[in-house]
């Protein structure tokens, strides 16, 4: 696995868990408000860590750790995700992907052979919107479209979410996913968060009032929606 990043310990990026959080080099998305700019853009830039090293501090901390979040950049792009995946299982550890959707067949792969406990797949944007919101002009939104049905038919937990950015989002966004996604889904608005590695910094958070006017919108259809970090 080409791994960029540790971080060794998150009470925040794995629901119920004390985890630790592992970050892949590279994305097949250029959303503009990606705060991981140099994961994205520039992986080399960052110092490589080992499989080995990872490994051998989840075995570490397992008696404090009880889960691993495989997060990026894209994970599912990584050739060696399902044989890592494999290994981190032996841990004993449980494990949540964190994933754009872009790559159905290797979702549907890592959960056919029982890799992963828990999949946030990223809803980018309404429908008419992706391809502004995750920077690829000529998306193919059936691959995202698929991975939507392989969770919602998978019997995994999962969560669907959406970092809600002024400039690029309006309601009509949310009136999109609230006729998309399943009704029984867990959603989460997460607000967009300024900082120095955002890829085209020139964006806002929305105000708790009018991520609340998305959530009027949303929960009618998909009740379990919820403003995360608030
Ligand atoms: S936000 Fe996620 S999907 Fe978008 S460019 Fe960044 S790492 Fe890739």
């Amino acid at each position: 696995m080409n791994i960029r990043g540790l971080q060794k310990t998150t009470l925040l990026d794995y629901p119920g868990h004390v985890a630790s959080t592992i970050f892949t080099a590279g994305c097949n998305f250029r959303c503009p408000f990606c705060h991981n700019g140099e994961l994205v853009l520039d992986p080399s830039s960052l110092e490589p860590i080992s499989e080995e090293e990872v490994l051998a501090h989840l075995n570490k901390r397992k008696n404090v750790l009880d889960g691993v979040c495989i997060s990026g950049g894209e994970p599912t792009l990584d050739p060696d995700l399902t044989s890592f995946l494999a290994k981190v299982r032996e841990t004993g550890l449980s494990i949540k992907l964190d994933t754009n959707g872009y790559r159905p067949e290797v979702l549907r792969k890592v959960i056919d052979e029982d890799l992963v406990d828990y999949v946030a797949m990223d809803i980018k944007a309404g429908r008419d919107n992706y391809a502004d919101a995750c920077g690829l002009p000529n998306i193919d939104m059936a691959n995202i479209e698929e991975a939507v049905e392989i969770l919602a038919s998978s019997g995994i937990v999962h969560e669907f979410r959406t970092t809600c950015v002024k400039g690029l989002h309006t309601l009509a966004d949310f009136e999109d996913i609230a006729a998309w996604l399943p009704g029984d889904s867990l959603y989460f608005l997460q607000d967009y968060k300024e900082g120095p590695t955002v890829i085209n910094p020139v964006y806002e958070s929305f105000s708790v009032e009018e991520l609340e006017k998305f959530v009027e919108v949303l929960k009618p259809a998909i009740p379990a929606t919820a403003i995360r970090g608030l």
